[in-house]
């Protein structure tokens, strides 16, 4: 049922609509109801109104009221009743009802169920606008104060969530190792390990869920620094004493001066270390990037471009960093055989590295045919599960033996 609509009388009988708080009348005498219109309209109210109780119960529903005035007595549902209906819904819009009965029983019935006023017909003007002001009033402050609370709450809930996520990142950290993922040369010789991060976390289970943790936490720093300890202290382990060690920066640690610092553990096996920068994320955010890479440089670290191709900043990180290594993206390398694009793009990327004497890895490959083309492609060096699954230190390396392949190179 469309709610009856009064509009006010004159334009300077009242203050802007767009102001005006919104009442619902709900009286069932024509007469009552338009002169309580009439009132409330002038005294500054938008006012819709309603002939009887379950009408007035749907509109409470459906829209949102700064007040509601009510007659008690009418047919079908009475303002009592309606009172109760609204609070079952949790509607806490304040409720003045309106009788005729002087019978204490209506009163206590009606101060039970939690009515803001009861008002005796006959009303006088004043009274009944007053009631209604000084009603909406304290709908406001309610409204207000319930929406602290849900802020409030909301607030609660999130310190407590991250709260959790502190505990369990703290004891992700406990469980924190590092696994190595061997690259090798054509001839399938072992020229380096990856050092990625794992941990025995039910909760964070992979590197993503790791670093995504440590980031909303503010700890990636702390997740950054155990990871590059536990790179260094599993690879001591290594027996043949040239292998390098890949080492994953986040683009943060590039302002770590635990990173910079010539004492760290990291920097005392400088010559053997390959830093990766990952293309996929911005270092326009990191301070003084290119003398940062300078400093390192100067530590005796090579510098290598993770994921070339994924794409952020497109090849001009090549030219911030001026690595000695870029390793081709997974979405590049993958399927390569039998994609004329990729071929293409890699064969490109290769010819160029070349010409500014850097070397490229070929990481990601899972099957021999990529293995055989991106040999012939002239990649230096090969990763991925094909060759050896990153584990525990230090995963031996297949390389399955190549047969030549006339067609690998157009
Ligand atoms: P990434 O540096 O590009 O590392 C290569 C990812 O590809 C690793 O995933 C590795 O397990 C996986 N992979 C290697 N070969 C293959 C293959 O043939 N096929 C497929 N499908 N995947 C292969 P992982 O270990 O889950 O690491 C994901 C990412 O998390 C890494 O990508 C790196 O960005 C980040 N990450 C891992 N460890 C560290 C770390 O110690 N420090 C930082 N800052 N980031 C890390
Ligand atoms: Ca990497
Ligand atoms: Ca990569």
């Amino acid at each position: 049922m469309q709610p009856e609509m009064l509009v006010p009388p004159s334009r300077h009988e009242a203050p802007s609509s767009t102001l005006r708080p919104r009442i619902l009348l709900v009286e069932d005498d024509t007469t009552v109801r338009r002169l309580f219109a009439r009132i409330l309209i002038t005294a500054g109210f938008d006012v819709e109104c309603a002939s009887d109780g379950r009408a007035a119960a749907q509109q409470v529903i459906d829209n949102d009221y700064a007040a509601v005035v009510s007659d008690i007595g009418m047919p079908g549902m009475s303002g009592v009743e309606l009172l109760r209906c609204m609070r079952a819904h949790g509607i806490a819009t304040p409720v003045l009802l309106v009788t005729r009965s002087t019978d204490l029983s209506t009163a206590a019935e009606a101060v039970g169920h939690g009515a803001f006023q009861l008002l005796l017909k006959p009303v006088p003007p004043a009274l009944l606008a007053s009631e209604v002001r000084r009603a909406t009033k304290v709908n406001a402050i309610a409204q207000t104060q319930r929406m602290a609370m849900r802020l409030f709450e909301a607030d609660r809930e999130e310190a407590s969530r991250r709260a959790e996520l502190d505990d369990t990142f703290t004891e992700m950290l406990g469980s924190l190792w590092m696994a190595y993922q061997p690259i090798v040369r054509s001839d399938g010789s072992v020229f380096g390990h990856e050092a990625l991060m794992r941990s025995d976390s039910k909760a964070l289970p992979h590197p993503g869920a790791m670093l995504d943790a440590a980031e909303r936490l503010g700890r990636l720093r702390q997740l950054s620094r155990a990871c590059r300890e536990g790179a260094v202290k599993g690879f001591a382990g290594e027996s043949s004493g040239k292998a390098a060690l890949f080492v994953n920066l986040h683009a943060s640690d590039l302002s770590d001066e635990v990173l910079l610092d010539p004492k760290g553990a990291l920097a005392s096996i400088a010559p053997r270390v390959v830093l990766e920068i990952t293309e996929r994320a911005s270092l326009g955010p990191v301070k003084d990037v290119r003398q940062k890479i300078a400093e390192l440089k100067a530590l005796g670290f090579r510098i290598a471009i993770d994921d070339l191709g994924a794409g952020y900043a497109g090849l001009s990180t090549i030219s911030v960093v001026e690595p000695e290594i870029v390793k081709l993206d997974m979405s590049l390398v993958r399927g390569v055989s039998e994609n004329p694009v990729n071929k293409k793009l890699v064969r490109m990327i290769v010819a160029a590295c070349k010409d500014l004497g850097i070397q490229t890895v070929a990481e990601g490959i899972e099957t021999v045919d990529d293995q055989r083309a991106l040999v012939a492609l002239g990649c230096d060096y090969f990763q991925g599960f094909l060759i050896a699954r990153p584990g525990r230190p230090f995963p031996v390396p297949s390389w399955p033996e190549l047969r030549p392949m006339p067609d690998a190179a157009e």
